[in-house]
């Protein structure tokens, strides 16, 4: 049978990557750098590590491994757990933003590229470790990038120190190149032919013609389980549910399918299901974000239905801030996915773009990061670690300069950087903090402004995702709900109430049920909560509670986001102050359809129109208070290009 249940130490065995045990070790025992390029599923991630670990090599410090996203660096530090016969936490752990998984017995340690550059922050050349696995490098997140650069540093000053780049795809003569053409090494594939099976014409629907595919394979097709990319979390969940009802309508008349959503904010126990066997006679759809295309390997999988989009975290210099995207892959992404059908037996992929679209629209690669993001907070760090002649840093692929300007504008503008700019005494301390520089500028604003308490809560609200949710069949009921947690000047206190109440509630699962509330995430704007108070305490901040007296709170708004703000125009739209672009007020704001003349966002979401979200109402002369640089009044002659008007 094609399923079979092997011990953990045979599926260890199986593994690709085995066979090449002994020369991988040795290739690290004489080299300082090294690639390693294999197929997704070969067993770098698990299993490197284990073997260097097993060497002997984390006697001497750390064997840590990269991983762009937090949920694969949770998700397979269990995994290697379970295979080292451990708890996660003792000898395997991971390190993500706002979660320590470790301690002192720890010897490979699992954590976000964006950890590692921080803890670079405070110790440069990474004296914790022996070994650092760059892994997913074929991902070129900005936090990656700037590891490469700040890791050959390192390890030119620590001679011990080595440093293995790992990548599922073929662009690894680039990191050779970059690390003094050091060596490659190839892991040879197990892999099965994959028949690639294009649309015969454009599809206008999607997420329809991917459920229909999915039916089609679950009739026709004979066993086998099918991966199915989607967007993100909204788009998995509405498919999940539509499957489910028309499956159910056909209850008894085809087999068993068991339909699994799988993204970054899914409870891990749901996540877990989703690396279960197939009971035999049934078979397993799964719709995921690309997390599925190569940190996380799921097996049995013969089908991959590959819509050809993904959601991508784009700059916008427009409105100066990023946007999530719902953007074409790469032609590298569709092969990727497409190989995610071939690793247990010849499969299918089925495209749904024709082979024109793949052709002639998408791009070879994917473009990295550091190429379209805001680096504010990058800079931030860079310069906090004395990194100051950015123009000669060493980036494998530098970001345009105009992208480097624009953020360093952006610190001065928030005092962040000096007219040389130089890092300022409050920009070193706004780097103390894992979050973009408004955030940890309204941060330090509020111990001043004496409503700290306050902050904490708001902007540990504003790094969870939406708390609120509205059932199809009870959304009336939840909008009145959600209502009653309103401030009259807008989201931020919203936020504020909730989490105070669910707190005087003790913390209770149904005062959450009650009023529509996703408990988990309360629960992790707690537990940020917690973390950012360790950094006031660690910097000697002090935490002071305002009482209710709003205004000081919306003026620490302003000191953080000044740059957000827009003027209302008429009946129903506003207007930037910086440029100008037209905006609304978000219809889930406790603000819509409320006349405040300025208004400040947290950002802005691109839909049918602009729409602002997180939006408070504010005073005009805050805004020439906290930011005299940034603002003027209107004034005829004024030509001072930098400033924008308050008219
Ligand atoms: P790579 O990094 O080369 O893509 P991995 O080391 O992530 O490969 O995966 C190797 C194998 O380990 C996979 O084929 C899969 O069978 C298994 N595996 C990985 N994570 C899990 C998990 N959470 N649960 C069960 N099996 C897993
Ligand atoms: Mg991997």
């Amino acid at each position: 049978g094609k399923r079979t249940s092997l011990s953990i130490e045979e599926q260890r065995k199986s593994l690709p990557v085995y066979k090449m045990r002994q020369k991988l070790v040795e290739a690290v025992y004489e080299n300082q750098f090294l690639v390693i390029v294999g197929e997704t599923g070969s067993g770098k991630t698990t299993q490197l590590t284990q073997y260097f670990d097993e060497e002997g090599l984390s006697k001497k410090g750390l064997i840590g491994c990269t991983q762009p996203r937090r949920v694969a660096a949770v998700s397979i530090a269990k995994r290697v757990a379970e295979e080292m016969g451990c708890e996660v936490g003792e000898e395997v752990g991971y390190t993500i933003r706002f979660e320590d998984e470790t301690s002192s017995r720890t010897r490979i340690k699992y954590l976000t590229d964006g950890m590692l550059q921080r803890e670079a922050l405070l110790d440069p050349l990474m004296t914790q470790y022996s070994v650092i696995l760059l892994d997913e490098a074929h991902e070129r997140t900005v936090a990656t990038d700037v590891l490469f650069a700040l890791l050959k540093k390192a390890a030119l000053k620590r001679p011990d120190l080595k440093v293995i780049v790992t990548s599922a795809t073929l662009d690894s003569d680039k990191f050779s190149k970059y690390f003094m053409d050091c060596p490659i090494i190839e892991i040879p594939g197990k892999t099965f032919p994959v028949d690639v099976l294009y649309s015969s014409k454009p599809q206008m629907d999607y997420i329809e013609s991917a459920l229909d595919t999915t039916m089609d394979i679950h009739i026709n097709e004979p066993e086998g389980d099918v991966l199915v990319f989607l967007t993100g979390q909204e788009e998995i969940d509405t498919c999940c549910e539509i499957l489910y009802e028309r499956v159910k309508a056909l209850d008894g008349t085809i087999p068993e399918l068991i339909i699994l959503p799988v993204y970054s904010a899914l409870p891990s126990e749901i996540q877990s299901r989703i690396f279960e066997p197939t009971p035999k006679g049934s078979r397993k759809v799964i719709f995921a974000t690309n997390i599925a295309e190569t940190s996380i390997t799921i097996d049995g999988i013969y089908y991959v239905i590959d819509p050809g989009f993904s959601k991508i975290n784009t700059y916008n210099p427009r409105i100066g801030m990023e946007q999530l995207l719902v953007s074409p892959i790469s032609q590298a992404q569709a092969n990727q996915r497409k190989g995610r059908a071939g690793r247990t037996g010849p499969g299918k992929c089925y495209r749904l773009y024709t082979e024109s679209a793949f052709k002639n629209e998408m791009l070879p690669n994917t473009v990295p990061e550091i190429q379209r993001q805001n680096l504010e907070h990058t800079i931030l760090m860079l310069k906090a670690m004395g990194i100051n002649d950015l123009l000669n840093f060493e980036f494998m692929d530098p970001p345009p300069k105009s992208f480097m300007v624009s953020a360093l504008e952006e610190l001065f503008n928030l005092q962040a950087l000096d007219e040389e700019g130089f890092l300022t005494t409050l920009g070193k301390r706004m780097s103390q903090f894992p979050m973009e520089p408004g955030l940890s500028k309204a941060l330090l604003a509020s111990v001043s402004n004496k409503c700290s308490d306050e902050l904490l809560t708001i902007v540990a609200m504003l790094s969870i995702q939406n708390v609120f949710y509205r059932p199809k069949d009870k959304q009336q009921e939840a909008d009145n709900r959600k209502a009653r947690f309103h401030h009259p000047y807008g989201d931020h206190l919203t936020l504020l109430n909730v989490f105070n109440k669910w707190k005087e509630s003790n913390y209770s699962k149904s005062f959450c049920t009650t009023n529509f509330l996703h408990e988990r995430h309360l629960k992790r704007a707690l537990d940020v909560r917690r973390q950012l108070l360790n950094i006031f305490k660690k910097m000697n901040l002090e935490v002071i509670n305002c009482h209710g007296e709003v205004d000081c709170i919306r003026k620490t708004l302003v000191s953080g986001f000044f740059r957000n703000v827009a003027k209302r125009e008429s009946q129903a739209g506003y207007k930037t102050l910086t440029d100008g672009t037209q905006v609304s007020i978000s219809p889930g704001s406790s603000l819509f359809g409320k006349e405040y003349d300025y208004v400040l966002y947290h950002s802005i979401v691109l839909t049918s129109r602009e729409y602002m979200m997180q939006v408070t109402a504010v005073e005009p002369r805050w805004l020439l208070e906290s930011a005299p640089h940034f603002y003027k009044v209107a004034d005829p002659n004024g030509s001072s290009r930098k400033k924008a008007k308050i008219v």
